[in-house]
């Protein structure tokens, strides 16, 4: 595994960000974190409505903030680096990160779990979790489980989030007329969950789905197809996979926008304004076809090895 040292410009990015929390703001946020595409998934983006009341607040990763007068609810941290990046979006759509009441994830991964912890400190936001997440996201990392555990605690780990409630799946978490559906779909962490809710522009209201990484991605030497030290994963991946496919799912968001072609649809819709290329019934159906078909391959993969292995 390749590891880049961390880029000087995130120091420095971090050493301003404490110097301004120091004399006023109230995000601080905790130590960059090292990786070989942390540079990239730390870049900017100019916020941007989704649809309705929903917030694009990341950058090279997503955040997505739903808002409601009473209170706002925010989905994923991104890393530790990329925490003040995120309130300060929130700050220049006209909201407040003090108003952000509920926090929640789609998986443990330091890329999208990293920031929780400085957002919760600077928000008072409770954190809510599948028991599965709330246990990594409490302890500070990924559980011996997960299929990235060998990576290490180097690679691996993130701020430990405090005072995690755990949720059941299908339960419905509300904030104001908030009101988001958490569904598990474990396979790419054990505590992976789906997020649902509905968004209306007037009397026009979608189905949106944050749905969570579906990528058979591991350590090397975890086989998802099981082995001595573990039961294969294969049949809860692929539930999650067919659930993820049959929601009702107008607007699809992903933890990395790459997943939901968010600079194409930008493009599109800097051509059109008028248009909402967000809105895409089949994008959920899409979604997890190609996460089945890359499962397909890797199990193949394990397949072969095992018989290149015996022979
Ligand atoms: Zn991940």
């Amino acid at each position: 595994m390749i590891r880049s040292i961390v880029s000087l410009s995130a120091i420095a990015t971090w050493l301003l960000a404490c110097a301004t929390a120091a004399v006023g703001a109230e995000l601080v946020p905790d130590p960059p974190h090292e990786c070989e595409y942390c540079a990239d998934w730390g870049r900017s983006r100019e916020p941007f409505r989704v649809f309705g009341n929903v917030w694009f607040v990341g950058g090279g990763l997503t955040s997505v903030l739903i808002t409601s007068k009473d209170g706002h609810v925010l989905i994923d941290g991104g890393l530790t680096q990329t925490a003040p990046q995120i309130a300060a979006n929130i700050e220049k759509l006209g909201f407040h990160l003090a108003d952000v009441k509920l926090i929640v994830n789609s998986h443990t991964h330091y890329d999208h779990a990293g920031g929780i912890a400085a957002l919760q400190r600077a928000s008072g936001a409770s954190v809510a979790a599948s028991p599965a997440a709330k246990r990594a996201l409490e302890g500070g990392g990924p559980t011996p489980d997960d299929p990235q555990f060998a990576f290490g605690p180097a690679h691996n780990n993130f701020p430990a989030v405090a005072r995690v409630r755990a949720i059941a799946d299908g339960e419905i978490l509300r904030v104001g007329d908030i009101a988001i559906t958490a569904h598990f779909t474990p396979g790419h962490t054990p505590g992976g969950t789906t997020w649902t809710w509905k968004s209306c522009e007037g009397s026009h209201c979608v189905n949106v789905v944050y749905a969570d990484s579906l990528n058979s991605v591991s350590a090397d030497g975890f086989r998802f197809s099981g082995d001595a030290t573990h039961k294969s994963l294969t049949a809860v991946f692929e539930k999650s996979m067919a659930d993820v496919a049959a929601l009702d799912c107008d607007i699809l968001l992903t933890p990395h926008p790459e997943g939901f072609d968010l600079d194409a649809k930008l493009a599109s819709r800097a051509r059109d304004p008028k248009s909402n290329p967000f809105i895409d019934q089949n994008a959920c159906k899409v979604y997890a076809e190609g996460a089945r078909q890359r499962l397909e391959k890797r199990l193949a993969e394990e397949r072969a090895a095992s018989r290149a292995a015996s022979n």
